[in-house]
C-alpha cells in the first residue's frame, strides 16, 4: 500500500531558515524524564521516532546554565563538553534516519526553584511562577535581575548554541513559554521593570528578540533558530495597536526566527486530558499566527488524524505537524500515514500517564505503547518483535492487558486463542468508556483488536469463560491468565489502610454499576482510589440526575489527577455538574440513610444524608482460575498478567501483559543500566551571585 494523495501535503519537505525538514511532521519538545544520565535511553527512544518519519525530533527542556536547575524533576543540560557527548548520541540517531534534530534550550528562570544548585532564582521582577503548584513550590522567591544578570544570560545562550552545533543539533530553540524566564519578560504580571526590558510590549519583547540574535549569532547562522512561544495569555491580553498582545509580541518578532512554535501556558491546557480537551484544543489560541508572520508555524492539538493534520495546514493554521504525545504512543505515526496504514496508528487516548512519568520524575511511560523508554534498556521496538515461536497459546481474558499479551505471542509467531467471557473484548474499559470524557481511551481495544483480527495465526472467542478444566483441556504450550481485578466494598481508616467491607443497604461498587444496578439518590461517592474512575463516576450520575456528593480521604478531588492534569479540570466540572465535594474525610458508617464520616486528621464526627453509597477505594487482584491452574502444576507455561497479577491504571496492565507476552518461553537478556558520561573536570560553570 502507500499514501493517499490527500495526504501527499503532509510529506511536502520544508524550508526552516538554513535547514530542511523533509516533511511536516515535527516531533516538538517534550518532556521524557530522560536526562543527561540516560544519554542512552534516550538517544534510542528519539531516534526510534526518527525511524518511524519524523521529520524533525527535539529533545525537552535543556538548561543553559545551572541558575536554571529543574531538580528533582528530570531535566536535560548544556553545561560542558559531558553534555555535548550525551546529546550527540541523540542527534547520531536522529540523523541517521534523514531527520532534523532540535534542542529546547532552556532557562527557567522563577519556575526553576534550583533545588540542587541552590542558585538564587532569576526573575525579571522578583515574582514567583505558580507559588503553590508542588513543581514550582519553594521557600525562596525569586531576585530581580539587572543588566549585569541579562547580558549573562544572553552569553550562556550564546555558549550553550555553540555546544548545542558541537553535539550535532539543527535547530535551535529560545524558550519563551510555559513560565520560562524569557516568556516572564512579555507577561507584564511578571514584567514590571521601568529599564528598557519592561512596560511596552516593544520593551518586553526586546530580551527575546536579543535572545534569539544571541544563538543565531553564535552559531554564524549555520543552525535554524526556532522560537517557541506561549500565547494563552497574552491573546486574552487587549492591546491598543493590534487584536491582542499575542499579535503584537508575534508581530514585533515576526521576521526574528526561522521557525514559530506556538503553545499554551499551563501544563492543563498545553497537554490537556482527552476527558476534557479535544484534538486540536489550541487552535483559538494560535490561528492568527500565519496572519502575521510568514516564518513557518508548528504547533500541536495531539493530532492523530492525517485529515484533521491536512486540514490544519489547508485553512492555514499551521504549516508543521506538532506532535509530542502521538510521537510517544506511535513513533511510527508518520510511516503508517505514508504507508497507507491509517488504521494501523496507534492513536493517543489523551489519558497524560506520560505526563504523569515526569511528574514522578521517571522516563516516559504510555498508556499506548509499552515499549516507550524501554528501546535502548530492554531493546523493544514499538513495531517489530523478533518471530521465534511456533508454539500455542491461550490467553484468558480480554482486557487491556489480556489483548496486548496475545498481540505480543502473536507477533513473536505462536498461534494464539483469545478467551474472553464477556460477548465482547475490552474488559474494564467497555463500560468505563462510556463514563463522560473517557470515550478515547477505547482506543487501547481498538488498536489491538484490529491487529489482532488481522493476524491469520489469531483465534478470538468471546462469550467464553473458561474454566480451569477447560484451560487444561485445551493444551495450549503457554497460558496467559488476565482475568482481571474486582472492586470491594471496603472501608479504610485514617492511613488510607483498607479495612473490613461496609455491610448496609445500597452499598455499591463500579463492578456493581457496570453491571447495571439502578442507584436511588442522593448518592455519595466515597473515593480513596483517587484516579480518574471516583471522578468520572460521580459526573456520569450527576448527569443521570441524581443528586451527588463526593467525598475523599485526599485533599482535593482525584488527587492523583494532579499527575495526569486532570485534577483543576475535575473541580471544574464538578461545579459545572453541581457535585459537592468534600476533602479529608473517611467513611466510618452508614445505615441507608445516613453517611457517618470523621475528618481524617482531627477526628471530628461528621454526618450527611444519603440513601446510597459507591465506594470506589480498593481493587483486588488475584485469580481463582490462576490458582487452579498453578496448584497442579500441570501446565508447563503458565503466568497471571495485568490487573489480576496487581490492581493498577490501564498503563500497568499493558505493560505487564506485555513484558509477560515477551517472556514466555523464551531465554531474554537482563534490562540494560545506563550511565552518565563523566564531567571533563569537576567543576560546575560558574554560578551566580
Ligand atoms: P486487565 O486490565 O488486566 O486487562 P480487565 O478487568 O480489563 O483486566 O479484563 C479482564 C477480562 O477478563 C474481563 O473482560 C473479564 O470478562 C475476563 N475474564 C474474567 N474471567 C474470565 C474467564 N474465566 N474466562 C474468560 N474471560 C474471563
Ligand atoms: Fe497518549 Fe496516554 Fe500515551 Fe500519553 S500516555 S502518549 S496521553 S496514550
Amino acid at each position: 500500500m502507500s499514501r493517499l494523495p490527500r495526504y501527499d501535503l503532509l510529506f511536502e519537505p520544508i524550508q526552516i531558515g538554513p535547514k530542511v525538514a523533509k516533511n511536516r511532521f515535527f516531533q516538538v519538545p517534550h518532556a521524557s524524564g530522560m536526562t543527561n544520565a540516560n544519554p542512552r535511553v534516550r538517544a534510542a527512544f528519539r531516534g526510534t521516532k526518527a525511524e518511524g518519519g519524523w521529520g524533525v525530533v527535539s529533545t525537552g527542556a535543556c538548561s543553559v546554565h545551572p541558575s536554571s536547575d529543574d531538580s528533582p524533576f528530570p531535566f536535560a543540560s548544556l553545561w560542558d563538553e559531558a553534555d555535548v557527548r550525551a546529546h550527540a548520541l541523540m542527534t547520531d540517531a536522529v540523523h541517521e534516519h534523514g531527520a532534523l534534530a532540535a534542542v529546547e534550550l532552556w532557562h527557567g528562570g522563577a519556575a526553576a526553584v534550583n533545588r540542587t544548585s541552590r542558585a538564587v532564582p532569576l526573575s525579571p521582577s522578583g515574582v514567583p511562577w505558580m507559588a503553590t503548584h508542588v513543581g514550582f513550590m519553594s521557600s525562596a522567591r525569586p531576585r530581580v535581575m539587572d543588566a549585569t544578570d541579562i547580558k549573562a544570560l544572553i552569553d550562556w545562550h550564546a555558549k550553550a548554541a555553540r555546544r548545542a552545533e558541537r553535539a550535532g543539533f539543527d535547530i535551535l530553540y529560545v524558550y519563551a513559554g510555559m513560565g520560562y524566564l524569557p516568556y516572564q519578560f512579555l507577561l507584564s504580571d511578571y514584567n514590571r521593570r521601568t529599564d528598557s526590558y519592561g512596560g511596552t510590549v516593544r520593551n518586553r519583547v526586546r530580551l527575546v528578540a536579543e535572545l534569539i540574535d544571541a544563538v543565531r549569532e553564535a552559531t554564524g547562522g549555520r543552525c535554524a533558530v526556532a522560537l517557541r512561544v506561549s500565547m494563552q495569555e497574552l491573546r486574552a491580553r487587549p492591546s491598543e495597536v493590534a487584536p491582542s498582545e499575542a499579535h503584537e509580541v508575534i508581530g514585533l518578532l515576526k521576521d526574528a526566527p526561522d521557525l514559530f512554535d506556538v503553545k499554551m501556558d499551563y501544563s492543563t491546557t498545553d497537554c490537556a486530558p482527552s476527558r476534557f480537551a479535544d484534538e486540536g484544543s489550541h487552535e483559538p489560541v494560535i490561528d492568527f499566527m500565519k496572519s502575521v508572520t510568514d516564518k513557518p508555524v508548528v504547533g500541536v492539538g495531539r493530532f492523530t488524524s492525517p485529515d484533521t493534520m491536512v486540514s490544519m495546514i489547508r485553512r492555514g493554521v499551521l504549516d508543521l505537524i506538532g506532535g509530542a504525545r502521538p510521537s510517544i504512543a506511535d513513533p511510527f505515526l508518520p510511516a503508517k500515514i505514508e504507508a497507507g496504514q491509517i488504521e494501523d496508528i496507534r492513536e493517543c487516548i489523551g489519558c497524560n500517564m506520560c505526563i504523569s512519568s515526569w511528574h514522578d520524575g521517571v522516563w516516559v511511560r504510555c498508556t499506548q505503547n509499552p515499549t516507550a523508554g524501554e528501546e535502548w534498556r530492554r531493546g523493544w521496538h514499538p513495531e517489530i518483535i523478533r518471530k521465534d515461536s511456533a508454539e500455542t497459546a491461550l490467553v484468558v481474558g480480554g482486557g487491556p492487558a489480556g489483548l496486548e499479551a496475545a498481540l505480543v505471542l502473536a507477533r513473536r509467531g505462536m498461534k494464539v486463542s483469545l478467551a474472553e467471557a464477556s460477548d465482547a473484548f475490552g474488559g474494564r474499559l467497555l463500560w468505563e468508556t462510556r463514563l463522560p470524557g473517557l470515550r478515547q481511551w477505547f482506543r487501547v481495544v481498538d488498536y489491538r483488536l484490529g491487529q489482532l483480527r488481522k493476524m491469520p495465526n489469531v483465534a478470538l472467542f468471546a462469550q467464553s469463560a473458561l474454566s480451569a478444566a477447560d484451560v487444561r483441556a485445551f493444551g495450549a504450550d503457554h497460558v496467559v491468565i488476565a482475568t482481571g481485578a474486582r472492586w470491594t466494598t471496603n472501608l479504610c481508616n485514617d492511613s488510607e489502610i483498607p479495612g473490613d467491607p461496609l455491610v448496609a443497604p445500597r452499598v455499591y461498587t463500579p463492578d456493581d454499576i457496570a453491571a447495571g444496578v439502578t442507584i436511588e439518590g442522593p448518592v455519595a461517592v466515597y473515593d480513596f482510589d483517587n484516579y480518574y474512575l471516583g471522578s468520572a463516576i460521580a459526573e456520569d450520575l450527576a448527569r443521570r440526575g441524581l443528586r451527588v456528593t463526593y467525598v475523599t480521604t485526599a485533599g482535593a478531588a482525584q488527587a492523583w489527577g494532579f499527575m495526569t492534569n486532570e485534577q483543576p479540570l475535575v473541580h471544574r466540572a464538578f461545579a459545572a455538574a453541581g457535585i459537592d465535594y468534600r476533602t479529608l474525610e473517611v467513611v466510618t458508617g452508614f445505615d441507608g440513610e445516613t453517611l457517618q464520616l470523621k475528618q481524617i486528621f482531627s477526628g471530628e464526627p461528621r454526618s450527611f444524608a444519603a440513601r446510597s453509597v459507591v465506594i470506589v477505594g480498593q481493587r483486588t487482584g488475584g485469580s481463582a482460575l490462576y490458582d487452579a491452574l498453578a496448584e497442579t502444576g500441570e501446565l508447563p507455561s503458565l503466568a497471571l498478567a495485568g490487573d489480576a497479577n496487581a490492581p493498577g491504571a490501564i498503563a500497568h496492565a499493558v505493560y505487564n501483559g506485555h513484558l509477560v507476552a515477551r517472556g514466555l518461553g523464551a531465554n531474554l537478556p537482563p534490562p540494560r543500566r545506563d550511565a552518565p558520561f563523566a564531567p571533563p573536570e569537576l567543576s560546575m560553570p560558574e554560578q551566580d551571585r
